[in-house]
């Protein structure tokens, strides 16, 4: 099967280039197309003919570039998603797979977050316009599964990780942040981390993620959304004491870290539930997060400073 990438050039999409399957893969990124722009996107379409479409390419950011921005990530979303999936249906390609997130599920929802409740109710109010955006994913696909016939799926990733991330210190998500800050602290200077490092958060390494995104083209012909990530919860200090041993086995971590407890840290949990993909992939394997923490890092060690939001 002839599969078109978009976003291909990002964290989830350079995953795809460490992963081995029989299909054709074309991997293509902002500087290629323009997915805001229709008639981007009709070339994009024209150009590869495409079986299947896994489609990644969206305006992603930390919470203070989603507050400060919140129409941009609205707009810039609506519009890549709308051409992407238009072109997609224009052309009767088959199959589309879209990426979510389980920040777009309601802000007061029921613990573990399961996919029904992805409607029922406002996203946190710092990811207003990227999670409504992301959410009309869903909207979209079923409605052409709707009128057209054709198998447009959605699935929902919790926080991913892993090599090209981006490392701005303004812009990033915790994984990256926390590599970046610890890779910076000295005793003395130490990394200010915000709030107590209590909460529990679930992450998922992206090239888990690609390899599910794959099994999803292959097996999944569901108009529901799918949870994908790993949902093994671990503790944002626990999370900073294995990041700062990793980057130096002489770190001692209350030397290099301050917790600054006035500033916030949100929900004290929030859990998701992959029951629904277990049930259909029960063999497969996620990553564990002490590996997959340790192959970002060394990507982060071999490729710094010429890394994205660092350079
Ligand atoms: P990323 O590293 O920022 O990559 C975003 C990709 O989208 C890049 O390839 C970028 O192209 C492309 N893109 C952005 N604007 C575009 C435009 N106007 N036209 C065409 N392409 C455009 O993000 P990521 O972390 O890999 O995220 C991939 C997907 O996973 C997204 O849909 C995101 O919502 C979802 N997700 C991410 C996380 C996470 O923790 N990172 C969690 C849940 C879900 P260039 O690089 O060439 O500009």
């Amino acid at each position: 099967m002839r599969i078109l990438i978009t976003g291909g050039t990002g964290m989830v999409g350079s995953a795809f280039s460490r992963i081995e399957t029989h299909h054709e893969l074309n991997l293509v990124g902002s500087k290629d197309y323009d997915l805001r722009i229709p008639k981007h996107a009709e070339a994009m379409m024209f150009n590869y003919l495409p079986d299947a479409v896994i489609h990644l390419a969206a305006k992603v950011g930390g919470v203070s570039s989603n507050l400060n921005n919140m129409s941009d990530y609205f707009s810039d979303n609506m519009k890549i998603n709308m051409n992407v999936l238009n072109e997609a249906k224009n052309l009767s390609v088959k199959k589309v797979v879209s990426l979510l997130s389980t920040c777009v599920y309601p802000d007061k929802a029921v613990y573990p977050l399961t996919e029904e409740q992805i409607h029922n109710g406002e996203p946190h109010y710092t990811n207003f316009g990227y999670a409504y955006a992301k959410r009309m994913l869903d909207v979209q696909s079923r409605a052409i599964r709707e009128q057209y016939g054709l198998n447009y799926i959605t699935a929902i990733p919790n926080n991913l990780y892993g090599p090209h991330d981006n490392f701005d210190l303004e812009n990033s998500h915790v994984i990256p942040a926390l590599i970046r800050k610890l890779y910076m602290a000295k005793p003395g200077n130490p990394a200010e981390l915000w709030g107590t490092g209590d909460p529990l958060r679930e992450f998922t390494c992206s090239d888990d993620i690609a390899k599910i995104l794959l099994l999803l083209v292959d097996n999944y012909d569901d108009p529901s959304p799918i949870n994908i990530g790993s949902t093994e919860q671990i503790s944002i200090k626990k999370l900073a004491y294995i990041i700062s041993k990793k980057l130096s086995s002489t770190n001692y971590i209350s030397n290099y870290i301050k917790w600054d407890t006035t500033k916030p840290e949100g929900q004290f949990r929030k859990p998701s539930s992959n029951l629904k993909f277990r049930k259909l992939f029960p063999d497969f394997e996620y990553t564990d997060l002490d590996e997959g923490i340790n192959q970002t890092i060394e990507w982060f060690l071999s490729n710094y400073p010429n890394i994205r939001g660092i350079k």
